[in-house]
């Protein structure tokens, strides 16, 4: 009894000790993600480009790890959303293509109520949450981010926006928002530096508690709009290549802006910073350039859906370096729960893996024996090793080795029949359990009515 008491005692004091002395050390990392919108996988510096100017995003790179074969689930923006904020892949819940808000089921156009999101669940853990800048997952009321997570919220709920003009009604030009409260006029100027401005002010605010700012700026998606201080940082181009560099330019400022602030506050170590492009540059669209990569925006070959992708946690992740292992958006989620203290293990469905140990050193290997994708229009792609098998929308199977065919030029299914069977075969597998799409175009179905439906951890 009194060996009992005393060991119980000895463990009281042990946690009580433990307490007092090692809180930095335990405070659950900050966490920062970064997205820009339909930038070419050609045009930031940590990819080589001598046009697209990028020091910021270049230091960031160089403070951890670029994932040069770094995946998103979709090669549009809202189902790529999608899929990196709920950290489960689109087509488990048939969100494979974008919403239409203009239907008459536009109540049903957005991330299903059925979904947690990255911010619900780092609120839940303690969290600071906020969000700044496009949204794009639904319109409604009930898909509101300060309704999916988020304590903050500046944006707009659209899938683009103009840079400079706002005014009351809905789309490109809708106002822009502080959680539901329309942002006053006065406030006007250049958006992209406004949401830099957003984001700054976020970190600064928080700083004290463990923070979750998801920095999602718009730029640089169509309309092609800068302003003349960025133009003239970019005088070797011309034409709307030049618009086009110009505002990367201006999110890149605005990118080294926050990372100064982080620097300030003394956070560089207890700040997670992952940084992508949600997909493919559209080429012509913006001028956006993927080189080496086939394709572009909104197809599955790979410059629709291999992005720029970093990772930093300065003496977490390694810097300085390149990793060439196929991963995915999908591999956020865990990533950044897994250092704040969520416990995964209870929670279904999720795809990613934890990419942290794989980056600081202590992991070899993929991270996934495949990776898959389907889209709406028929086609599909699944990935193993160096290997990607890929249809076009007319089902036509095309199989590349990637390792020596990064451009997907040489069609290797009359040669290597069965890799080209396993990887089918792997992918039917994933897809027997995915759910058929969400008939965004149906009229009169009821998928998501309110907040009463069901809300799945
Ligand atoms: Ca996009």
């Amino acid at each position: 009894m009194h060996l009992r008491l005393l060991t119980r005692c000895v463990v009281l004091a042990a946690c009580s000790l433990a307490a007092r002395v090692a809180p930095a050390a335990e405070r659950p990392p900050n966490v920062i993600l970064i997205v820009s919108d339909d930038q070419g996988y050609a045009d930031v510096g940590f990819h080589g480009s001598k046009e697209i100017l990028t020091p910021h995003l270049d230091a960031l790179a160089a403070s951890g790890t670029v994932c040069t074969a770094g995946y998103v689930t979709f090669p549009v923006c809202s189902p790529s959303r999608a899929g990196f904020l709920s950290g489960r892949h689109g087509a488990r819940f048939g969100y494979d293509t974008n919403p239409d808000q203009r239907t008459s089921n536009a109540h049903a156009a957005g991330l299903p109520l059925s979904e947690r999101t990255m911010a619900d669940a780092l609120r839940a853990a303690g969290y600071r949450t906020g969000l700044v800048g496009k949204w794009h997952l639904g319109l409604e009321p009930y898909f509101h981010p300060n309704e999916r997570g988020f304590d903050e919220f500046f944006g707009f709920t659209a899938g683009g926006h103009q840079y400079w003009e706002w005014k009351p009604g809905q789309g490109y030009t809708a106002p822009l928002v502080r959680n539901r409260d329309v942002v006053p006029d006065t406030e006007k100027r250049y958006l992209t530096d406004l949401l830099s401005d957003e984001a700054v002010s976020f970190v600064e605010r928080n700083r004290e508690k463990p923070f979750f700012l998801y920095l999602a700026f718009n730029a640089p998606h169509s309309p092609l709009q800068a302003s003349p201080e960025y133009l003239k940082r970019v005088p070797h181009l011309s034409g709307r290549r030049q618009i086009y560099a110009a505002m990367i330019v201006a999110m890149d400022d605005g990118i080294g802006r926050l990372r100064q602030k982080i620097t300030e506050l003394g956070l560089e170590r207890d700040t997670i910073v992952l940084f992508i492009t949600d997909n493919g540059g559209p080429n012509q669209d913006n001028a956006s350039i993927n080189t080496p990569l086939r394709g572009r925006k909104s197809q599955l070959w790979e410059g629709g859906i291999r992005v720029p992708y970093v990772v930093s946690w300065p003496g977490k992740v390694a810097a300085g370096a390149r990793s060439d292992r196929p991963v995915s958006t999908l591999d956020f989620l865990p990533t950044v729960l897994t250092p704040a203290g969520v416990d995964l293990r209870n929670k279904p469905g999720l795809e990613g893996v934890n990419l942290l140990p794989y980056l600081g050193g202590e992991r070899t290997g993929d991270p996934h024996e495949y990776l898959y994708w389907r889209h709406r229009n028929g086609s599909w792609a699944v990935r193993s090793g160096d290997w990607k098998l890929v249809t076009d929308v007319d089902g036509k199977e095309h199989l590349f080795n990637l390792a020596s065919d990064l451009g997907e030029t040489t069609d290797l299914t009359k040669t290597q029949p069965e890799v080209a069977a396993r990887l089918r075969r792997a992918w039917e597998t994933w897809n027997a359990s995915n759910a058929t799409s969400i008939p965004w175009l149906a009229p009169g179905k009821s998928l998501w009515p309110s907040r009463e439906q069901p809300n799945s951890p």
